[in-house]
């Protein structure tokens, strides 16, 4: 075997090329400023709690493996999430690495996953990372489904798997229950709602998981504000679970995550007031967008708003100059254009971002 100095052993020749060509998922510098470009929760958990969980944090065996089937924390999901009986959970360090099972255990060669476009940009990133071919379908005026050009693709594509997110990111809208129910039974594979905001907008299809044999719903609680401890939740028939578990890392859940995430469940009364916190604040950032000239407002069943502003990078960074710092989807997509995105935060975060906006706006130049 020879290595001579003319063989280039540089990432350009070893690395795929279509992880080359690609930037890092970017995260923003928000130090310094009010951070509402995540669908971050704002609030912090009560004092109490808090000690509370720092104890738990003390007692846990750091020197032991978690338990790899986390069986107390999925109990405490089955009763928080009113998970029926004869259905299954497979848990996920964040919703992000349950797209990446499902992706790659439909990873035939030529298979397909579909979404609509734009969505939650994980869906098409994660195709792309495990080698699925991705179909993005449009979606229609006002960010709602194309229904017959849905059902053509899903027709002509035949997709081993298909993600709606139910509301859609980055739009904010719950697409119609009805199409989705034809999408599943028209779909010759696996459908995954993907509920990662059901705590805005208290539509779910976990009810409907016994109707259909190839329906599967995610959530996370991420948006319910445990971002920091990366818990998604996979939700189905055991039968398509348990193909999927054997592509889940062993321990994939830590022991600190279990045992915070086990004991914040049980108090789901502080999520679900603040959830309904920011619920209120939506209805009131909405009706004051909707006031400012030149600025298109979407409603929203999540907790983020979507609009639309003429010169929406200038906005951007008129916010950010003044301390604010939200998404600019400017450019991610061509239905996108001057489009920014405004987490929900707290009501001071929110009244500072809506000074800020009327600040920025180009008739305030
Ligand atoms: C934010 C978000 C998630 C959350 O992902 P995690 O990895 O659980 O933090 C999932 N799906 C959608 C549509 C989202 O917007």
């Amino acid at each position: 075997m020879t290595s001579g100095p003319a063989m280039d052993k540089s990432p350009r020749t070893v690395i795929r090329d279509e992880i080359r060509t690609l930037s890092a998922y970017h995260v923003p510098d928000s130090r310094g400023l009010v951070k509402l470009d995540a669908m971050e929760n704002p609030y912090a958990l009560p004092e109490d709690l808090r000690v509370e969980l720092g104890r738990l944090a003390a007692e846990a065996s750091l020197n032991r493996y978690p338990d790899a089937s986390a069986v107390q924390l999925k109990q405490r999901l089955r009763v928080a999430l009113g998970v029926p009986e004869a259905m299954d959970l497979l848990l996920g360090n964040g919703s992000d690495e349950l797209i990446q099972i499902l992706a790659l255990a439909v990873n035939r060669p030529g298979a397909v996953l579909l979404g609509v476009d734009p969505s939650f940009v994980m869906f098409r990133m994660i195709a792309l990372f495990t080698g699925l071919k991705y179909v993005g379908v449009p979606l229609g005026p006002d960010f709602n489904l194309d229904t017959p050009r849905l059902l053509a693709a899903v027709r002509e594509r035949a997709p081993a798997l298909i993600f709606i997110a139910y509301p859609n990111n980055p739009t904010g809208n719950l697409f119609d229950a009805d199409t989705l129910r034809t999408l599943i039974q028209a779909a010759p594979g696996l459908v995954v709602i993907d509920e990662a905001y059901h705590a805005f907008a208290g539509r779910s299809f976990i009810p409907e998981l016994d109707r259909y044999p190839n329906l599967l719903v995610m959530r996370t609680l991420s948006k319910l504000g445990l971002a920091g401890l990366r818990l998604g939740i996979l939700i189905g028939r055991p039968d398509w679970l348990a193909e999927l578990d054997k592509l889940r890392l062993p321990y994939n859940v830590n022991v600190l995550t279990q045992v915070v995430a086990a004991r914040v469940l049980e108090r789901t009364d502080i999520l679900d007031e603040q959830a309904a916190a920011i619920r209120s604040e939506r209805m009131r950032v909405l009706s004051a967008l909707k006031l400012l000239p030149g600025v298109r407002a979407y409603s929203s069943d999540a907790n983020f708003i979507l609009f639309r502003a003429s010169h929406a990078d200038a906005v951007f960074g008129g916010l950010k100059a003044r301390g604010v710092l939200i998404k600019n989807l400017n450019g991610a997509h061509s239905s996108l254009a001057d489009c920014l995105r405004v987490t929900i935060g707290t009501p001071q975060e929110n009244s500072r971002f809506l000074e800020a906006l009327a600040q920025s706006l180009p008739q305030a130049a």
